[in-house]
């Protein structure tokens, strides 16, 4: 009877260690590469019936620009605008949601893929595999932006100060943002 409940209780936390994963999972089908020319562009509004949309619902949108590294139908990840460091990216899901416990699942397991996928280009274009994954959950927590978002921010040794700031003196967003869709179009290409 005692083994007969381990096997129970192993099997049950088997079964909920391993969600199912999304339906919309196969987001590396759905790759929009981002180029330097449709990068402002205006896109057709996600959601035209939101009264107020968050800022970044607004930046998915088009309405307001950004460097825009990478995008799924689910997720876009552009730079961070106030850079922790040189390559600073954020990743959000297009579906407009406050808290990450609040996200659908598949819309969390989609983005989480996606992280991972836009960590592998900044680690190829940055020449660091030292990184941060941040998420800010709520204002006590330090959220501003009320849109879940993970933050990316890779690391740098500390004699490399330049790219640990932010950007280099002669750089701006759109030389960094080139150099990370270019290595994620590498990675794409296989
Ligand atoms: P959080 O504290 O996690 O809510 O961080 C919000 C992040 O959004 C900050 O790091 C800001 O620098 C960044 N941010 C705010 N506005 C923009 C924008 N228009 N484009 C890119 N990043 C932005």
């Amino acid at each position: 009877m005692k083994n007969q409940m381990h096997v129970t209780a192993t099997r049950h936390f088997q079964r909920s260690s391993r969600p199912t994963c999304p339906s919309h999972q196969s987001v590396d089908l759905l790759w929009i590469p981002i180029t330097a020319v449709t990068r402002h562009v205006r896109r057709q509004p996600y959601r035209d019936t939101e009264p107020m949309a968050s800022l970044f619902t607004k930046l998915i949108n088009g309405e307001i620009p950004a460097e825009r590294i990478y995008e799924t139908d689910h997720e876009l990840a552009f730079l961070d605008i106030n850079p922790k460091s040189r390559g600073h990216t954020l990743v959000v899901p297009k579906l407009e949601v406050a808290s990450f416990h609040e996200l659908p699942p598949d819309a969390a397991c989609s983005l989480v893929v996606t992280l991972q996928k836009v960590a592998a280009g900044i680690v190829r274009a940055m020449g660091t595999t030292h990184y941060n994954v941040v998420l800010n959950n709520g204002a006590i927590a330090g959220q501003i932006v009320f849109h879940v978002h993970f933050h990316i921010i890779p690391r740098y040794e500390e004699a490399d100060r330049s790219r640990g700031r932010g950007l280099g003196d002669s750089e701006t967003l759109e030389t960094v943002g080139e150099e990370i869709r270019r290595a994620l179009e590498h990675l794409e290409a296989g």
